[in-house]
């Protein structure tokens, strides 16, 4: 690709610094997800991203060269109202556009250039580890829903969580949660012993509990119902679980993008069903995120730097020097289990 340039005064260059990679680099890779846009027969990945600023256009007033940005993923380019008022995040069109991911190039890239709007200045103390922002604005997008939709309660003082996974995404989630105040219980597949992850979630004062030992179902019993259950595993079936888990009021967020074709049999509907009728009980699903969250996500970092500083960069498990060696990055997702990654992620260049 050649290098971008400036094409008009509301527009950015940025040199990107590291970008992330995750399961839907993966899946986009495999060729099960994703769109090339319009005139290519291929889609530079990335939607992970971290980068400073090179050169502004004349109208930008509130960024200037040298600044850290993450830039958002979802653009406002279809035809719905959401997209016309700049909530493209909840757009209704089947077709969107996603840097890296649909339509649009992303940011496995030494530059990018993007309109001002979608640009988060990034405070320099936490450049470190602001390649997540991107996988938690995500999260925080899911609990401001959450926020938003128990407004209908008066009062809702929720004070339990489930994390159902436990992976980069999972792990961010039991962060935002702790840092929210919540006793929070994660749940993953491994069992614990000399798992990182098991440990990192028992070092911020969440438990770690293995479903080979302790069923999603059967953890009621031991914790009591939850008033908020967030799903990242991927795998659908566990969500019938959840919904019986739920305390009266309660709310499950669903934020897996599962492309499978997986079917649940023996499912107690009747049971769920009326559980959560007479419970008012409320489930959700959520994808992408708008630039208010993350703006939030930037807040969390910050704190969770300031009360448990060295977590977040204990998650970046696995680190690709250059863009070039991006097989091994590949080779690192599709293998997960075996390298134990939470994160995987590039250094373009340096900070
Ligand atoms: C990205 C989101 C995106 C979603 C669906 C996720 O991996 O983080 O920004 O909306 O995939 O394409």
């Amino acid at each position: 690709m050649d290098k971008p340039s400036i094409k008009n005064d509301n527009e950015v260059l940025v040199e990107v610094i590291r970008v992330g990679a995750c399961g839907t680099d993966r899946e986009i890779n495999n060729g099960e997800y994703g769109v090339a846009p319009e005139g290519f027969d291929f889609l530079v990945l990335g939607h992970e991203n971290f980068g400073r600023i090179v050169e502004v256009g004349k109208n930008v007033k509130d960024l200037q060269k040298g600044d850290f940005v993450v830039a958002t993923v979802r653009r406002p380019c279809g035809t719905s109202i959401y997209d016309q008022i700049g909530q493209q995040d909840f757009t209704t069109d089947s077709e969107y556009y996603e840097r890296g991911i649909s339509r649009i190039h992303g940011y496995w890239a030494e530059f990018y250039v993007e309109n001002k709007e979608f640009l988060i200045k990034i405070p320099p103390a936490i450049k470190e580890v602001a390649v997540l922002l991107e996988p938690l604005s995500i999260i925080e997008k899911g609990l401001k829903q959450a926020e938003d939709i128990q407004k209908r309660l008066d009062i809702w003082k929720p004070k339990t969580a489930a994390v159902l996974g436990t992976g980069n995404v999972g792990l961010l989630t039991i962060l935002a949660l702790r840092l929210r105040g919540f006793e929070v219980h994660g749940f993953g597949l491994d069992l614990p012993e000399g798992y990182l992850n098991a440990e990192l979630c028992e070092a911020i004062g969440a438990t770690y509990n293995s479903t080979r030992e302790l069923s999603v179902t059967n953890s009621a019993e031991k914790y009591g119902e939850y008033d908020l259950i967030f799903e990242c595993t991927g795998y659908s079936p566990i969500i019938f679980e959840a919904m019986q888990t739920l305390d009266e009021n309660g709310i499950l967020i669903l934020a897996s993008v599962t492309g499978g074709d997986r079917k649940t049999d023996g499912v107690p509907s009747d049971l769920i069903n009326q559980e959560f009728v007479l419970g008012n009980r409320v489930m959700v699903g959520t994808v992408n995120a708008n630039r208010e969250h993350f703006e939030m996500g930037v807040k969390d970092i910050a704190l969770a730097e300031a009360m448990y500083s060295g977590w977040l960069a204990r998650m970046m498990t696995h680190k690709i020097e250059g863009l070039e060696n991006y097989a091994q990055a590949f080779d690192v997702l599709n293998n997960g289990s075996k390298y134990k990654a939470i994160k995987t992620y590039f250094a373009v260049k340096d900070f």
